[in-house]
């Protein structure tokens, strides 16, 4: 056997590969960054940078100046770290007993968002002396923070140690994507009294969407993450944001089917017209969700659309129930020469949004990149960055 395989370009012959335009990244976030006025512009890169890569992302957004960073977990913070050496590394979900030296040789600060975390928290600064933190205050969301009275009481506890020095007060959104919601000034009255009782701490609230609900909502410090990433903050609006992620699946197989044959299992689809089919290597264990079958599951007996792809220039349904590692697009209106074996159908990326495609799955776009799992290409393309 010969094995000169140098030329081997995974890329190039992945079953399922993603594109992540880290140009469209850095415009996105400098848009966040415009968008929030005087306010400080975070970087949310929880969940592996929404699944386009932790690393690459993070590393991009603090060449392109972001300096203050938003993860979920202690251990995303010390990945993060590696990349963004100077930043101010936020964890959203806080400390707990034995993570402190994770905290401490990384550099992280702990958003603490529980009387529990807030007693442990007191425990540690006896211990080892001044560290900072951030204090995640709940204003209606019910999901974490401290109630707003403990939040308030704390503020203006003379007793408490002096060693306790929050670097932000911050809170959470529950409506942001739906601006004439009144929720959304209910939150920003009640955060208004937090921060005002944290008076001379930076204050942050407000999310991707509530960004775009205007400059009361920005405080000192913005947390954008969806909308950085090309996604909807405010569904029903035209998103502004450029498209950062593109996935493609590749072409295994053609097949013509002839008009009421029946295609996958559980002969979900029976066709009408004679057809060809384009049968591709993604699946629902990519992330490629099931709920976008075009027919066979719950999601179909309602009028939302079945999945989309997109190939030479013309959109394709999907065919039939999606399976683990494989799905079928109809090609049928595409000339033959313009779909063969071996060529890409975008399942999403500019000209299917990622956000469609999630609607189509009964889902929303942020499922949908964190869904694409592990066996996929991934490749960078930067060419666009300006200084
Ligand atoms: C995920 C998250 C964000 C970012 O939200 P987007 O809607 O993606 O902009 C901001 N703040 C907190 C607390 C979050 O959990």
């Amino acid at each position: 056997m010969t094995d000169n395989f140098d030329d081997y370009d995974a890329f190039a012959s992945a079953g399922l590969r993603l594109t992540v335009d880290l140009g469209a990244l850095v415009e996105n976030w400098r848009e966040m960054a415009h968008r929030s006025g005087r306010a400080r512009t975070a970087a949310v890169v929880k969940a592996d940078a929404y699944g386009l890569g932790i690393e690459d992302v993070g590393e991009t957004l603090y060449s392109a100046g972001a300096r203050d960073f938003f993860v979920a977990t202690a251990d995303e913070g010390a990945t993060l770290r590696l990349y963004a050496p100077e930043a101010r590394i936020f964890v959203l979900c806080g400390i707990w007993p034995g993570m402190e030296r994770t905290f401490f040789e990384n550099d992280l600060v702990p958003v603490i968002a529980s009387e529990e975390q807030l007693t442990f928290w007191m425990s540690v600064l006896s211990e080892y002396g001044d560290y900072p933190c951030a204090l995640q205050v709940d204003t209606g969301f019910n999901r974490l923070g401290l109630p707003m009275e403990d939040a308030i009481a704390l503020a203006s506890d003379v007793s408490r140690p002096a060693s306790f020095a929050p670097v932000l007060v911050m809170s959470h959104l529950a409506c942001g994507d739906d601006p004439s919601n009144a929720m959304n000034r209910q939150q920003l009255d009640a955060f208004r009294k937090v921060s005002t009782a944290f008076e001379g701490i930076e204050a942050s609230l407000a999310n991707s969407a509530g960004i775009f609900l205007g400059p009361e909502y920005h405080f000192d410090l913005t947390r954008p993450g969806i909308a950085t990433y090309g996604g909807e903050a405010i569904p029903g609006i035209a998103n502004p944001m450029r498209p950062v992620a593109t996935a493609e699946a590749r072409i295994i197989q053609t097949r013509s089917v002839k008009a009421g044959e029946t295609v996958g299992y559980g002969r979900a689809l029976r066709l009408t017209r004679d057809s060809r089919l384009a049968i591709v290597s993604a699946g629902y264990a990519d992330g490629y969700m099931r709920s976008l079958s075009s027919a066979g599951v719950p999601l179909r007996q309602t009028d939302v659309a079945a999945g989309h792809g997109f190939i030479a220039g013309h959109k394709v349904p999907v065919a039939g129930r999606i399976t683990m590692d494989l799905t079928i697009f109809d090609v049928t209106d595409l000339p033959e020469n313009l779909v063969r074996a071996g060529d890409y159908i975008e399942l999403f990326g500019s000209n299917v949004l990622v956000d469609d495609a999630a609607r189509s799955a009964g889902t929303i776009g942020y499922e949908m990149l964190t869904s694409m799992g592990l066996r996929h290409e991934r490749r960078y393309i930067s060419e666009e960055i300006e200084e």
